[in-house]
């Protein structure tokens, strides 16, 4: 019988209390499916503005938090999760309470050492106001990552275990060697083999290197990150450590088209009739003309080089020569907001796009699309494409990190989705020429869907192996 753990989860973005993209998600549903597993899990993020929207009461707990170096003091708030997971919110409003989580699109705000070097010492402190002792300091991103390094050297963690979770490597938090100070760390830890990147402190290689176990959140990622093509310049570093790649997960509470109150109508795999409706909806809302049959194409998404959004640029004159619909919807660079905002103007009928973050409208799009693309030059794992599945929205992607784990290739009657491998404009339009053929299949896409729909992505595998991975780890 494995032992009841003490569990902090630290991450900066939590639903429903912020959220940017996945690492959100993931902080939403994992710590609820550990706690169900007999975990005595919590979970800290900092206090937005956007956090006292998410509907839930939030206390103070006329708690404290005065980190040595910093001039204002933080305070602790509490509320909790589903399943009464307790979520500790740190209150520092010079740093957090901005309008943005990280800073304005596409960027970090100047003072963030500052912001996330207060985070991970307050995070400690917290841990000890509250006389909460943990076994495992579970990190993610690396807003995070300088929590293993701190912890390090604080008698009072002595027994503590920290993983790190990689879910961007492309976000690596450097900054320059002059903001060292900030962090109160000492100067003989900017060296190579420490939390020195190339000239600069890297709070990400500190989590890397400092961290006891480190997950990836797929088992391709955790591959790909190992070679110079995807390793972001931390190939080596990864080399030499073991990586465990765990897929995410799905929060079913939130994901399920049979349950979903935030679209027009429910529907599942016995009422699969009832989509038509969402579709609707779709078509209304956007003003599209459509034929009956063509079908509606989303993509829900960071607009980000990521992304595979080039891809989409490029295949656009053949796009248009199809009888398809796209729908957008998505904020992140300028270049790719005024191409979709051009594309939609120029073709209204067919072309939408919502430059917006809006969770509603993401599940509405959803729900009334017949095909996702996520055509990624990198995915860590990537959780839209598993939303698509469960609402018979077929998914077509690169096949690459964790939609390479979480989407098989159709083949008439085996399958979920439609892969390509070379990121190229040719190969992407093969796989979407692919799709559109079996689409004009009514009855063998109903099969495509329907498999997608049947396949199960709850939490419960994933947290399993989190669970025994932190065992494993107290042992060594
Ligand atoms: P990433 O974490 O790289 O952004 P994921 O696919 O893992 O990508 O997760 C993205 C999450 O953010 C999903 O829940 C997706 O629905 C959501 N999302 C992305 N962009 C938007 C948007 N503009 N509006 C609403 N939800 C969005």
């Amino acid at each position: 019988m494995s032992r009841k753990l003490k569990i902090l989860f630290v991450s900066t973005e939590v639903h429903p209390f912020a959220k940017t993209g996945g690492l959100a998600d993931v902080s939403g549903a994992l710590p609820p499916a550990l706690k169900k597993l007999g975990h005595d899990i919590r979970v800290i993020m900092p206090k937005y503005p956007c956090t006292s929207k998410a509907g839930a009461d939030i206390r103070p707990l006329n708690v404290d938090l005065d980190i040595p170096g910093f001039d204002q003091k933080g305070t602790l708030f509490q509320s909790e999760l589903a399943d009464s997971v307790p979520v500790y919110l740190i209150e520092h409003d010079d740093y957090y309470n901005r309008e943005h989580l990280y800073g304005e699109p596409g960027s970090d705000y100047p003072d963030s050492v500052e912001r996330f070097a207060y985070f991970c010492q307050a995070v400690l402190e917290a841990a000890k106001k509250l006389d909460f002792k943990p076994d495992i300091i579970h990190c993610n991103d690396w807003h995070t990552g300088l929590i293993p390094v701190y912890l390090k050297s604080d008698p009072w963690f002595a027994q503590t275990k920290t993983f790190f979770s990689i879910h961007n490597l492309g976000y690596q938090g450097n900054f320059p060697h002059s903001q060292l100070e900030v962090t109160g760390l000492d100067e003989s830890l900017f060296r190579e083999g420490d939390i020195e990147f190339y000239g600069q402190i890297s709070f990400l290689k500190s989590g890397l290197v400092f961290a006891d176990t480190l997950t990836t959140v797929s088992p391709a990622y955790s591959q790909e990150i190992q070679t110079p093509e995807l390793g972001f310049g931390m190939e080596g570093i990864l080399q030499n450590r073991q990586l465990h790649g765990i897929l995410n997960g799905v929060d079913y509470t939130v994901w399920n088209p049979e349950t979903d109150p935030l679209i027009p109508a429910n529907y599942g795999p016995e009422s699969l009739a009832q989509k038509k409706q969402c579709r609707e909806d779709l078509i209304k809302m956007f003003s599209l003309q459509l034929n009956k049959k063509t079908p509606i194409l989303c993509m829900i998404t960071r607009l980000s080089e990521q992304k595979g959004i080039d891809l989409i640029m490029e295949i656009q004159n053949a796009l248009d020569e199809q009888d398809i619909a796209l729908l957008i919807l998505g904020t992140g660079e300028s270049r790719y907001e005024s191409f979709f905002l051009q594309w939609s103007q120029d073709r209204p009928d067919r072309i939408a796009t919502a430059l917006k973050f809006n969770e509603p409208l993401g599940h509405r799009i959803l729900a009334g699309s017949d095909m996702l693309l996520m055509p990624s030059n990198y995915e860590p794992c990537g959780l839209t494409q598993m939303y698509a599945l469960k609402y018979g929205t077929v998914p077509i992607v690169r096949d690459i990190g964790g939609l390479k784990n979480s989407v098989q290739e159709f083949n008439g009657k085996t399958g979920t989705g439609f892969k390509f491998k070379v990121p190229e404009a040719k190969y992407f339009l093969k796989s979407l020429q692919k799709a559109l053929a079996y689409f004009d299949q009514t009855e063998t896409w109903k099969n495509l869907m329907l498999n997608g729909m049947a396949k199960d992505n709850s939490w419960d595998a994933s947290a399993k192996q989190y669970s025994r991975l932190y065992q494993k780890s107290l042992r060594s």
